[in-house]
C-alpha cells in the first residue's frame, strides 16, 4: 500500500507554501494514512469537516451511483433528485421557521449568500437605507470579501480593509475572559447581548440589516460556548428592532455539538442559517443556507428571484454525498454517539489537563472542544504570540500521528492560543484515549520546544 511519489516542487499555492506536507493517501475510519503508511488519528476532522471519518462505504457508493447516472446538470435548466431530497431533509430537520434551502459549495459561499439575501430582502421591502451588518469580534465567517467583512479576525481584515463592507462589531460571549467575578452567568449573558441593542440604537435600527453570529464560535477562539440566555436575548433584540438574525453553523452545525443544529440548544431559531462542513463531511464540497418563508416570499413576490447564483450550486453529486452522510448519521444514531463520546472526551480532557499550568480553560459541547493555552492559569495571561505555541503544537501533534486544529485566535485584538478538537462522530472510547494521550505528549513537546 506504500506508494512512492517522486519528490518535486509543488505547483500548488498551498496555505503555507514552504511547509512540507505529508501526502494524504487513504482513509480508514477516523484515521488518515499518508503515502509512507503513517497513520494519523483525525481528532479535528480537518477543520471540523470529516464527521463520518474517511472511508464511509455508503457515501462512497452514493457518489459512484450519482456519477453513473449524472454528475452535474446546470440549475438554470434542471433540478435533481438528490438536491430536492437534501433540501427536504434540511427543512424537515431544521429549527422552526426555516422552510427553504439554498445549496452552495461551501461555508463562505453560504455566508456570502446569506449577506446578499438579507440585503435584497430589505431592498424588496423598499428599505434601501439598511446597509450595516453587526457581528462579533473573535468570530470567523469565511474568506470571501463579504464573509471576511463580518468576521472579527482583525489582523486578516486589516490587510483588505479598504475593499470590505463596513461591519460593526460587538463583544463575543466569552465568559472565561469577560465574565466579572461578581456577575452571574445570566447577568453576564444579558450584559453582553445588550451591547447589540446599544449598537443598533447608535446606528439607527432603520440602517441595520442583520446580526451575524456563530452559535458556538469555532476556529478563531477555540470553541466559545454561549452562556444560557444570551442567544434568547439576542433573538429578542433582533425582533424588537426589526433586524434579521443570521446564524452561522458552518462549523458547529450538523450534529457536531450533540444536536443537529447548535441553536436548538439555545432554544432560538434564525431568519437565515448557514451550514457546510459536516453537511457533506468532506466527501464533496457543499454548503447550504436555510431561510424563512418570510424572506422567500418577499423575494419571490418582489423581483421574483434571488440576485445571486453559482455554477455549482445544488451540484447533484455533492447533494447525493451530503444526503448519504446525513442518512448515515440518522440511521446509526450517531448524534447519540456524539453526546456519549463527548462526555468521555470532556472527562478525559479534564483529568489530563485540568491542572496543567499552561491550560486555562477547557470548554465545548458534544464532540466540539476547545482548550485555551495561557502563560499563567491563575492570571489568565495569554501566551506570548511571538512564541507561536499553536504552530509548535500542530507540528508535534503531526509527528505523534494526531491531527488537531491549534489556532492563534484574538483576545482583545491580540493573538491567543487554543486547540480545537472535532473528531468524527464514529469514534469510540479507545479513540478518545488515543487522542488525549497523543495530545498530552504533543503539548508537552511543543512547550519545551518553545522554551516554556
Ligand atoms: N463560517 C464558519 C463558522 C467557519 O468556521 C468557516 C470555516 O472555517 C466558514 C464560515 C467558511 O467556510 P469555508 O472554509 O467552507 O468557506
Amino acid at each position: 500500500m506504500v506508494v512512492v511519489v517522486p519528490s518535486k516542487k509543488s505547483r500548488i499555492l498551498h496555505r503555507q507554501p514552504n511547509a512540507e506536507l505529508p501526502m494524504a493517501f487513504m482513509g480508514d475510519g477516523p484515521y488518515i494514512i499518508d503515502d509512507n503508511g503513517k497513520r494519523y488519528i483525525d481528532a479535528s476532522g480537518g477543520a471540523a469537516v470529516s464527521c463520518l471519518g474517511h472511508s464511509n462505504t455508503r457515501v462512497r457508493q452514493a457518489i459512484k451511483d450519482q456519477v453513473d447516472n449524472i454528475a452535474f446538470a446546470h440549475t438554470s435548466f434542471f433540478t435533481s433528485k438528490p438536491a430536492e431530497d437534501l433540501a427536504d431533509f434540511l427543512v424537515e430537520h431544521s429549527p422552526q421557521g426555516l422552510d427553504y434551502a439554498y445549496l452552495v459549495s461551501g461555508g463562505s459561499e453560504a455566508v456570502e449568500s446569506a449577506l446578499k439575501l438579507a440585503r435584497q430582502y430589505f431592498i424588496e421591502l423598499g428599505q434601501d437605507s439598511r446597509k450595516y451588518f453587526i457581528a462579533r469580534r473573535q468570530s470567523y465567517h469565511g474568506n470571501t470579501l463579504g464573509a471576511l467583512a463580518v468576521g472579527g479576525n482583525l489582523w486578516r481584515k486589516q490587510q483588505f480593509a479598504p475593499i470590505l463592507v463596513d461591519t460593526e462589531h460587538v463583544s463575543p460571549c466569552y465568559a472565561y475572559r469577560d465574565q466579572k467575578s461578581d456577575e452571574s452567568e445570566l447577568d453576564y449573558g444579558l450584559r453582553i447581548a445588550n451591547e447589540l441593542e446599544q449598537r443598533i440604537e447608535s446606528l439607527g435600527a432603520k440602517n441595520v440589516i442583520a446580526f451575524v453570529a456563530e452559535p458556538i464560535v469555532g476556529a478563531t477562539s477555540g470553541v466559545l460556548t454561549p452562556v444560557p440566555g444570551y442567544f434568547k436575548r439576542i433573538r429578542e433584540i433582533c425582533d424588537q428592532h426589526g433586524i434579521l438574525l443570521i446564524l452561522d453553523e458552518v462549523m458547529c452545525g450538523m450534529g457536531r455539538t450533540g444536536s443537529l443544529f447548535a441553536c436548538e440548544q439555545e432554544q432560538v431559531s434564525a431568519d437565515i442559517l448557514c451550514v457546510a462542513k459536516g453537511l457533506g463531511a468532506g466527501y464533496q464540497a457543499i454548503g447550504a443556507m436555510l431561510l424563512s418563508d418570510k424572506i422567500y416570499n418577499t423575494i419571490t413576490d418582489g423581483s421574483g428571484f434571488f440576485q445571486h447564483g453559482h455554477t455549482y450550486q445544488a451540484h447533484a453529486t455533492a447533494c447525493a454525498a451530503a444526503l448519504a452522510v446525513q442518512q448515515e448519521i440518522q440511521d446509526n444514531n450517531l448524534i447519540d454517539n456524539v453526546q456519549n463520546m463527548g462526555l468521555k472526551l470532556q472527562s478525559a480532557l479534564l483529568s489530563q489537563f485540568g491542572n496543567h499550568p499552561n491550560i486555562g480553560d477547557i470548554r465545548g459541547r458534544g464532540l466540539f472542544w476547545g482548550i485555551e493555552l495561557v502563560a499563567d492559569r491563575v492570571t489568565k495571561k495569554p501566551l506570548d504570540p511571538k512564541l507561536k505555541v499553536h504552530s509548535a503544537i500542530k507540528t508535534a501533534a503531526m509527528n505523534e500521528g494526531l491531527i488537531c486544529y491549534p489556532g492563534g485566535g484574538t483576545i482583545d485584538g491580540k493573538q491567543g492560543n487554543h486547540i480545537l478538537l472535532a473528531p468524527p462522530f464514529i469514534i469510540n472510547e479507545k479513540h478518545v484515549t488515543e487522542i488525549v494521550d497523543k495530545l498530552a505528549r504533543a503539548i508537552d513537546t511543543a512547550l519545551v520546544n518553545c522554551g516554556l
